[in-house]
Parts: structure tokens; sequence; C-alpha cells
């Protein structure tokens, strides 16, 4: 077995293993069933991919996100090694092909996403892969009681019978204890091998804030803390609102939300990445995946709905070491609508059959059929022509999701697929008189097999990095072999799709299991108290909050965020409190003073130090203060 040092710096170029990657590794190594909680940004995919670079076979890697694998698979390749990925959009004879050359290249990873995986073509070509290891990743997707549960995980624990003795690595970001614990129930541990790197950050200061005008404290953040910044709000419209408003006071600033098209999305990210852009306005679609070592502030003008989102986010800031500033910005309004969100979240059992057939009818699916089909689903073109609230259709969708009848989510899009439509004879004419034209098809025909009978996903990327072009100009010949009628192309779609799991069978008869829904909408209430609590909570450090909700109570006080120095600033040493005390006493002996006055007559004492003794003082009936604020003695 080859040194797990030597693979790091062979492949990665790096010189050392970040804490705790090295312990994970060896725990994988040992063959145990293993647990791994770092942040994003920690290093999490080394654990699997120096392990299994180390042993025989092939690594099955587990991940809900289509676009990072992709970027994962590209980047494997670009070290040398081979890697595959199984998603949404492709077809199952796309997926048995996949299988097959996995089985004979020299393939070391493999990734799917969960919807894929279906027992029986796994049952058929799991043994030949030779699967040395089961990465999980975003592991805590598998839980019901987690904040982002998604079904399809529940199947990884069926591929575990199928692989008698091969270790599961699973990871994730953040988890409670409750789900980390289930996580290692249902992915069925052997052992409990629980690996946490602390919720601690250091550098990280963390304050709340209850404003009137969030945007004036936006504009004095931003001013005040010089670097790059990001700023979270909930609405897509105002991203740009925000924005706009900074750039009128001269402050670099753009917007960034998922409702943007993929290539503006890449603009903007990379000129702020690049420092271009100081501050990006976005939604939480802005983030994943991005390594930006020097933001300086996180600042959410929105109250997120649950800690683990918070703490993600905000740990965006200071990835270098440096002291970073997380502030969140609330008012009454805020708090109201988190209580009022589980309503929202969680519609009735009614009004989700409702949107299922409203679904079916605007897609005009009949019922009986439907059944593993793709169906392009504008979700804004159907709220307008069947009048439906958003909220309602969005997490009756989910709802539908978690019960596996339909998947619908903005991860499931179809990519690129061409296939030729000429024969050989005629396709030879052609490339002799458009001898430009001539190596995109010889790339095509060579990079993809069967792509000549049967409609085959591409990658433009793939392609460009072949021809040795760029993407653009390999689509603009994708179009013209298109319009000569040589190929069919079908471009990337957009437009998320709605998937079939089920025929379409009366409203009436959708069903969906209320004992576990109404528990999932309680942990909801619960996660969502815990996010008000924090908001409000003046006096407890606020990184031990947060860790100990991770369960890590041994995070010490950070002595930086708002409630840390509002307690140092009013923190009394005894003979301070026993001189306050009697300066009090003294000075309303014979006449009552106004709490102004008074506090202006111990001047040079720190207001929150006086405060803290007159609260002590009126706690002991030794003074008394009336409503407008006048102090005397009792
Ligand atoms: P996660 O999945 O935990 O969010 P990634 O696995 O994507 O994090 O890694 C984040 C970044 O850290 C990547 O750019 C990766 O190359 C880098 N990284 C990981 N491990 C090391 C290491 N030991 N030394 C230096 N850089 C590392
Ligand atoms: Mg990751």
């Amino acid at each position: 077995m080859a040194d797990i040092h030597s693979i790091l710096k062979r492949y990665w170029g790096f010189d050392s293993f970040r804490p705790l990657q090295e312990d994970i590794i060896n725990a994988v190594l040992k063959g145990r069933d293993t647990l791994a909680l770092m942040p994003t940004g920690g290093g999490k995919s080394l654990c699997y991919q120096v392990p299994a670079m180390a042993r025989e076979g092939l690594c099955l890697v587990i991940s809900p996100l289509i676009a990072l694998m992709k970027d994962q698979v590209e980047n494997l390749r670009r070290k040398g090694i081979t890697a595959f990925a199984i998603y949404s959009g492709m077809s199952r004879k796309e997926v048995i092909n996949t299988f097959k050359v996995a089985s004979d290249s020299n393939c070391k990873f493999l990734y799917v996403s969960p919807e894929r995986l279906e027992t029986s073509l796994f049952k058929e070509y799991l043994p030949g892969l030779g699967i040395n290891l089961v990465a999980v990743d975003e592991a805590h997707c598998i839980s019901q009681w987690g904040y982002d549960f998604r079904p399809p995980y529940l199947r990884i624990a069926a591929l575990r019978e199928e692989l008698p003795g091969v270790p599961v690595l699973a990871l994730t970001a953040s988890a409670t204890p409750a789900v980390q614990h289930d996580i290692c129930e249902k992915l069925e541990f052997r052992n409990d091998e629980i690996f946490r790197q602390s919720f601690e950050r250091s550098n990280l200061s963390y304050s709340v804030f209850k404003v009137d005008s969030k945007i004036n404290k936006i504009i004095e953040i931003v001013r005040k803390v010089p670097g790059s910044s990001i700023v979270y709000c909930k609405s897509r419209k105002r991203t740009k609102e925000i924005s706009e408003l900074l750039q009128l006071q001269k402050i670099s600033a753009d917007y960034y939300h998922a409702g943007l098209v993929q290539e503006e999305r890449n603009k903007k990210q990379e000129a702020w990445i690049s420092n271009k852009t100081r501050v990006i306005v976005c939604t939480n679609a802005f983030g994943m995946g991005i390594d930006k070592p020097d933001v300086r502030t996180v600042v959410h003008a929105d109250v997120p709905d649950c800690l683990e989102n918070y703490y993600q986010e905000a740990g965006r800031a200071g990835r270098d070491g440096k002291t970073s500033y997380a502030v969140l910005l609330y008012d009454e309004r805020d708090l109201q609508e988190l209580q009022e969100m589980a309503a929202l979240r969680f519609p009735s059992l009614e009004e989700i059959r409702n949107i299922y057939q409203s679904v079916a009818n605007y897609l005009q699916i009949p019922t009986g059929t439907g059944e593993g089909q793709y169906y392009d689903f504008d979700i804004s073109d159907f709220l307008k022509k069947f009048n439906c609230s958003s909220h309602t259709t969005l997490y009756s969708l989910k709802a539908l999701e978690q019960e596996d009848w339909i998947s619908f989510n903005e991860q499931v899009f179809l990519p690129s697929s061409v296939v030729f439509t000429v024969n050989k004879d005629s396709l030879y004419e052609f490339e002799r008189s458009n001898a430009g034209l001539d190596s995109c098809i010889k790339i095509l025909l060579r990079a993809y097999e069967g792509i000549f009978d049967q409609q085959t996903f591409i990658s433009e990327k793939v392609i460009a990095g072949l021809m040795k072009q760029d993407v653009e100009e390999v689509k603009k010949q994708l179009i013209e072999l298109h319009r000569f009628r040589i190929i069919e192309y079908k471009p990337q779609k957009d437009t998320p799709q709605l998937y079939l799991l089920r025929n379409r069978i009366k409203a009436e008869d959708i069903s969906i299991n209320m004992a576990a829904y109404n528990k999932r909408k309680e942990q909801f209430q619960q996660r969502m108290k815990q996010m008000v609590e924090y908001v409000k909570e003046e006096a407890e450090c606020r990184s031990r909050i947060i860790g100990s909700y991770f369960g890590d109570d041994s995070i010490r006080a950070c002595g930086i965020c708002d409630n840390c120095l509002r307690q140092k600033a009013a923190k009394l040493t005894r003979e301070e409190f026993e001189n306050l005390y009697h300066r009090i006493i003294n000075m309303i002996k014979f006449e009552s003073l106004h709490t102004k006055d008074l506090l202006l007559k111990l001047n040079g004492i720190k207001k929150e130090k006086a405060w803290k003794v007159i609260e002590f003082l009126q706690a002991e009936n030794k003074i008394e203060m009336d409503k407008n604020g006048w102090v005397r003695l009792k």
C-alpha cells in the first residue's frame, strides 16, 4: 500500500494534512465505518480520495450536487486519475455504459447522485467494480430530522448488503448530535467512529443587531471593515436593491442569485473572487464550493432559518485565520416570520394533493403514465396559469419529493446531448467539404462511444479541452453542425426538470406518511426556536451557543462576540463594585437624582458597570427608580 503522505504530495502537491484528515484516512484504511464532521472548505474530499488512491479498487462517492460532482470529476481527471459520474438526466443506457467503462478502465472514482442508486442495476454491476470504499458526501441528507432531508439517501443502506466488508465514510459540515446518531444508524455503521472538528472559529467575531434600517447598518459595517464581504438576504429582488443602494454610496457591489443565467453567475462570482467586486449581495445560492480565504465580513440582512445554515454561511468569513466579522441583522418582523414559517413550509395533505393534481394537469400527463419521465417545469408559468401560491407549491412539491412521488430540485437538469443524424457516407462527404468542422466531428466520435446511433450526453467543456478551443467556439460549431443537419444538438436545459418516480394517479390516492411528516414539522419548529434564541441571547458567548448546538460543549468563551464584549465591559472587580456601591448611595442620600445626572456624576465609569450596580441596588431593595428615571433611596 502506497504511503498516504506520498500520495498527498504526488497527486495534490500538498506537504501536510490538515487537522483530522490523517486520523480520518487512517480509520478508513483500517476498514472502520467513519463519520467525519468538518466545516465547509475544511478538506473533506481528500479524506476519501487519498485512501482510495492508497488501495486497489474504486471508491464509490455519493453526492447530491451535480455541479460539484462534475467539478470533482474534472479535477481528478486533470491529475491523471480516472473518474466517472452517474447523475439524474442520464438515460439507463448511458448509466450502463458508464458502469461498463468504469469496470474495464482503471477507474478510481465513481460519483453517483443518490436518486440514481437503482438497486437492480447496482446489484448487477457493483461486484465487478472492485469497490474499496463508499463515501457519502453531505451525509446529513440521510436524516429526516436534519435540515436537508433527501429520501434517496435512504437507498444507500441497501448497497451495504452488496458490499460486505467495505467501509463507509460519511462526511458532513454540520449535524446536531441527533442527526449524527441518525447518520450512523441509517448507514448501518458496524462501529461508531466519529471525528468532529471543533466548531470553534477563534478569529470570527459573531454579533447580532436589532435595527430599524438594515441598509444603513450594512453601509456602516462595510465602511468600517475594509476588505471582501458577503451580504446574504432572503429574496432575489432584495439582492439587487441592496447592491444598488451600496453602489450609490460608492461601494463596489454586485448581486447574485439562482435566477440569473449560469454565465452571468460565473462572471459575477469570478469578479468577486478576484476582488474586482468588493461586496457580493446574494441569496444562499451563493458560496457553495467557493473557497475564498480573505472574506472579512459576512452580513445576514435577514435571519436564516436554522443555525446549520447560519454557521455555514457565516463561516465563509476569515478562512485565512485573520479577524473577521459575522453580523446578523434583524427586526421584529423577521422573528414573526420565523414563527409563522412552519405553517408555510408544511402544507396540509389536501393542499399537497391539490398541487399534485394541478401540476400533473399543467404538464398534461395522462393518468397511469409518466413513470421515469422528465418534464420541463417552468414553475413561474405554472403559478401564473394555475394561480397557486408559490410557497404552497414549492413545499407541496418538496413533500411529494420526500415521499418518493416525484423528484424536483435545482439539481435535476439535463446536460447537453448530441446524436448523429446522417449515415457514414454522407458524413465523410461533409467532412471533406467542411474542413473547419472536421476536428469537432472527429472528437465527438472519439470521445463518446455510441454517439453515432443514440442521443448521448456530452460536455462542451470536455470537448473544448480536447480540441484546445474555448467553450463558446465549441458551442458555435455544434450549432453549425446542427444547422447542417449532421447532428442533433440539444444544449443543456436551464429550465428545471420534474421527474416522475411513479405513474400519475388520482390526487386523492396520494398518500403521505403523516406521522413522519408531523415529526419533521416539529423538528423544524424546534430549529426555528433555537434560531430565535440565538438572535435574542444577550449574555452567552455566541461561539458557545453554536458549538453546543452541534454537540460540542468544550468551546471556551470567544471573548470577541458581542455578548462576550458586553460581559467584559460590565465585569466589575470587587473593589470597583464596592466603590461604586458607596458612591451611588452617597449621591442620593439627601436628594433623588435622575439617572442621566447620576451617570454624568460618575464620569469616567463605564455605563455598563454603573448600570450593573444600579440594578443590583434595585434588586436588593436599597434604592428605587420611578418610570421617569428618577432614583432615590428606599
Ligand atoms: P470540503 O468538502 O470540506 O468543503 P474540499 O474537500 O472541497 O472541502 O477542500 C477545500 C479546499 O481545501 C480545496 O481547495 C482543497 O484542495 C484544499 N485542501 C484540502 N486539504 C488540504 C491540505 N491538506 N493542504 C492544503 N490544501 C488542502
Ligand atoms: Mg465537499
